[in-house]
């Protein structure tokens, strides 16, 4: 007979393995569904940096629970100014435009910090962003930008830190198994997944399903059909995998359409230009579609972000 799981997780990037590692600390048993083969687990979380951004109150703060490995003499030769619930509030309303939701803007700053311990706590090692967020004055450290921590190794490194420890916490990973359709009984609640898998479609019971499968920003036919006309062109720089298919389930048992789906985080370049002229653009701060065309752009997910 078929295991019927407490809660089933889509995706294997840091949100999923974030969420099946919450779910089996609270004594749910997980099962882990990953589209992709093994070699390409970890999503766009593996093609990140790993760089964090979260409210702190500077060097001595992070030495307290985050980076407690810092020693007397290290931190003398670092300069890491506080970055406050604040700051990270006025700079996520600054790069959307005012267009974040107020309420899940709050509850993304004010749980960043604690969020970032409870990872130290599943076994996520922190370190500082020394090559790309500081720059030496008079042999000191000075760290910008309030992006000051990344995990250790980058984003291969998290995805390998959250998938040894849910193998050791017994969370079940299937790979090649793309949750593809939503069960629900009369009440509308949902009862299982169905996943596609090389041999077939595949049925799992759940308790509850948790759909952490990214974006639409590997889906040609998507882009164009939301972000508009030449979306078909543009090229992702992240995983291949994420095509909507969780968006798609959801709507399809009568989740309700929120956000903003005409806009995306993408990086621009001017293609004619020699590579050694070629124009990098901040990915943060500029709207898609602003300069250029949008076939020359890289596509990172669905939603303009703050890394
Ligand atoms: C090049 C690059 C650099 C970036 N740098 C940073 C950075 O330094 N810091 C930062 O904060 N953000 C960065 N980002 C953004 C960051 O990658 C995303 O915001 C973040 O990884 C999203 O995590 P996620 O778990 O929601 O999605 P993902 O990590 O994309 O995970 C989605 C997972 O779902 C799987 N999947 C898809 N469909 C299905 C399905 N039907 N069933 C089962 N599984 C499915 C995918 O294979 C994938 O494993 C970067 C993005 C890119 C592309």
């Amino acid at each position: 007979m078929t295991k019927t799981y407490d809660v089933v997780v889509a995706g294997s990037g840091n949100a999923a393995l974030c969420a099946a590692l919450a779910a089996r600390e609270a004594g749910a048993s997980v099962l882990v569904l990953e589209k992709a083969p093994e070699s390409q687990r970890g999503g766009n979380s593996f093609f990140t940096a790993g760089g964090f951004r979260f409210a702190h109150q500077g060097l001595e703060d992070l030495r307290r629970d985050v980076l407690p490995d810092i020693s007397e003499e290290e931190a003398r030769a670092m300069v890491v100014p506080p970055y406050t619930a604040n700051q990270f509030y006025d700079d996520l309303m600054r790069v959307t435009e005012g267009r974040s939701d107020i309420d899940m803007a709050e509850f993304l700053v004010q749980r960043s910090r604690p969020t970032i311990v409870w990872m130290r706590g599943q076994g996520i090692r922190w370190i500082l962003m020394f090559a790309r967020q500081s720059y030496q004055v008079e042999g000191k450290h000075h760290f910008w930008g309030g992006l000051n921590v990344e995990a250790v190794g980058g984003g291969p490194g998290l995805v390998e830190m959250l998938l040894d420890r849910a193998a050791k916490a017994g969370i079940d990973v299937r790979y090649g198994h793309g949750a593809w359709r939503l069960h629900t009984d009369s009440a509308a609640a949902v009862t299982g997944v169905v996943a596609r898998a090389a041999g077939g479609f595949v049925e799992i019971p759940a308790r509850a399903v948790i759909l952490a499968c990214g974006g639409f920003e590997a889906n040609p036919e998507w882009r164009t059909r939301y972000l508009g006309p030449n979306w078909d062109l543009a090229r992702v720089r992240g995983t291949r995998h994420n095509t909507g298919e969780g968006i798609k389930m959801a709507l399809d048992i009568g989740a309700q359409s929120y956000g903003h789906w005409s806009s995306c985080h993408a990086v621009q370049w001017d293609m004619n230009a020699p590579p050694q002229g070629r124009r990098h653009v901040p990915e943060a701060l500029l709207p898609a579609g602003h300069h250029g065309q949008p076939g020359r752009s890289a596509l990172r997910g669905r939603g303009r972000g703050l890394p």
